[in-house]
């Protein structure tokens, strides 16, 4: 048996499903397969704002409807002849139906419970299951459509349900020991309580989906099909150099999903970590591609960390006072009042001094958490014990993970030391004894540079990036620039060192670009730059354009401190005492 689950991008238009079903049918006959699927992207968010309208009594929900059909019945259209369509367009037309008349419902009582809210969030799975499920007949392949809403029981707290996997293992063994199919499509996400309501698993939970039917039959292996080649070591949106990883621990997997990088939905590893099977992410537009592993073992691998991750906007409370010290039970209030309100926490520091407490919690919770907390210390605040509850915003999570750094010095002082050499201030600090993550709060303007200097030291040890932004470019500073550009290949292959030139500024213009001006490579540059026109020249001549600026040298320093790139050098050619007075805001 494998299991393989295709998320919302993977099943979002008619190209991708033909996508899917060349995967597949390569696959079917080596084992029993099942293919689990998502709703096509963005199903689920307009369902939900369906669901919204509906029961707020606005009939706009009607076209809401409309286009929500209009979208299945293209992909049906494009995917099966005419004469290949009538029992799915039959199909499609019943959920279409039974959608309008909750909906219809819904604007009659004008109240949303979370139950309605999920039978409406079902038609999303539903709906591209069914389609999907005929797609793979037209195309020949015999296909059984599996009703994940019949096997996967869970508990009735609707919208983020729990399983219970014992009476899930039954049902699905149950099943598939009286059929024997080669090939089932299943909708992901959906499943149903002891009264056979429909529930669902949590947003991205169609992985889970294929993790309990995974587990429940021993599958060979979980293959979660997505939109990218697999886990990469950073979001590589923001480091360019961010590296795919080949093999990843569970843990580690576990650690790096719940820290932004959202590829794989945590609660998917942890049935199948315990039932060790293993679990590969695979990307449906370029499945030659290995992807990544999930897996027990993984091999030491030459870097101490496994990947960096980040969560932006969270907020730091703090609960300070003398009268902490010592006297227990502080802490126990503080994280009820939290929880009361639902607050999650995302990390929590103490001193050894008692004298503050630190939690991290989202931006969004943090009203809510100031009047909480503040309510349920009012006494002590009133008599002046302990402080009300600091609130510091604007602040951001970044982490190195990797299991690899138990019992390895040095480590943290290397994050902190690349972190502070980049003028980087720490706010709070925390490592779970485990030690396979260590996270830093830090200020939010400070992440994108964070997360690009630990990744250069932690994983990109071939060489080093220096950004420079030139003030000048009369003689001085156009030799200057000749000369970077006749020596850039010497000084990346000799001394490990990326030049790049990311401003060049005259007393009027500044060519600004972050990922690196193109200096053009010219044999006779060295000797003539100054006198023939190079194209940073004609750049930074050319009327204003998207990377130009006009502007004082103040400007020049602002973008420069906006820009806030790692291991940045300003070089003054200028005999201009303005340039110059800028110094110190630069430092
Ligand atoms: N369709 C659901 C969602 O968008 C489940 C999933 O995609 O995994 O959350
Ligand atoms: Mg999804």
């Amino acid at each position: 048996m494998q299991v393989l689950k295709f998320g919302g991008t993977s099943v979002g238009n008619s190209d991708a499903i033909l996508k899917v079903i060349e995967i597949v049918k390569a696959r079917v006959n080596a084992t029993p397969t099942i293919v689990v699927v998502s709703a096509m992207s963005g199903v689920t968010d307009q369902l939900l704002l369906l669901a919204q309208t509906a029961s707020q009594g606005n009939d706009g929900y009607t076209t809401l409807i409309q286009h929500l059909e209009q979208k299945h019945i293209d992909v049906v259209n494009a995917l099966l002849s005419a004469d290949q369509q009538g029992d799915v367009l039959h199909q499609v037309k019943y959920w279409i139906n039974a959608l309008r008349s909750d909906c219809a419902q819904l604007m009659a009582s004008s109240t949303l419970s979370l139950r309605m809210q999920d039978q409406l969030l079902s038609y999303g799975e539903i709906l591209n299951s069914t389609i999907i499920a005929a797609a793979f007949k037209a195309a020949g392949v015999d296909q059984t459509w599996l009703d994940s809403r019949l096997l996967i029981k869970t508990n009735s707290n609707y919208f983020n349900a729990v399983v219970d996997h014992e009476a899930t293992n039954k049902a699905i063994q149950q099943y598939f020991a009286s059929n024997q199919h080669a090939l089932y499509i299943a909708p992901g996400f959906i499943a149903s309580n002891p009264e056979g309501h429909t529930t669902t698993l949590g947003r991205g939970g169609s992985d889970y989906t294929g993790a309990l039917y995974a587990v429940a039959l021993k599958a060979e292996a979980l293959e979660i099909w997505t939109d990218v080649s697999g886990m990469m070591t950073a979001d590589p949106r923001i480091v360019p150099n961010a590296k795919l990883i080949p093999k990843i621990s569970y843990q580690e997997a576990m650690e790096l999903s719940h820290f932004g990088a959202k590829i794989i939905y945590p609660p998917t590893i942890q049935p199948v970590m315990r039932a060790h099977i293993p679990v590969w992410i695979k990307n449906t537009f370029e499945p030659t591609h290995p992807g990544t592993l999930i897996e027990n073992q993984t091999p030491k691998a030459e870097n101490l960390i496994r990947g960096i991750s980040s969560i932006k906007d969270i907020c730091l409370l703090s609960l300070e006072g003398a009268g902490m010290v010592g006297i227990p039970g502080f802490t126990k209030r503080l994280f009820d009042a939290l929880a009361k309100k639902q607050i999650s926490i995302i990390l929590i520091t103490q001193s050894s001094s008692e004298h503050s407490i630190s939690v991290g919690v989202r931006v969004q919770d943090t009203h809510l958490a100031k009047i909480a907390v503040d309510a349920e210390f009012e006494t002590e605040i009133n008599t002046q014990v302990i402080e009300p509850l600091i609130i510091e915003k604007d602040l951001s999570i970044v982490a190195i993970i990797g299991e690899q750094m138990r019992n390895q010095p040095g480590v943290s002082g290397k994050m902190f030391e690349v972190m502070g050499r980049a003028g980087i201030n720490i706010r709070a600090i925390v490592q779970g004894s485990s030690e396979k993550n260590i996270t830093a709060v830090i200020e939010t303007r400070d992440v994108h540079k964070a997360i690009n200097v630990l990744h250069e030291a932690f994983f990109e040890t071939a060489y080093k990036q220096v950004n420079l932004y030139i003030a000048g470019v009369g003689n001085v500073g156009g030799k200057l620039i000749a000369q970077i550009q006749k020596q850039a290949s010497f000084l990346k292959s000799n001394l490990n060192v990326q030049i790049n030139v990311v401003g060049i500024a005259n007393s009027k213009q500044q060519l600004i670009q972050p990922k690196g001006i193109y200096l053009s490579h010219s044999d006779d540059s060295f000797n003539h730059a100054i006198h023939h026109s190079s194209q940073w020249m004609d750049q930074l001549a050319a009327a204003s354009s998207g990377s130009i600026h006009v502007g004082s040298i103040q400007d020049y320093v602002s973008t420069i401190l906006d820009n806030n790139l790692p291991n940045s050098i300003f070089i003054d050619v200028t005999a201009d005492a303005k340039v110059a007075d800028t110094y110190s805001q630069l430092l």
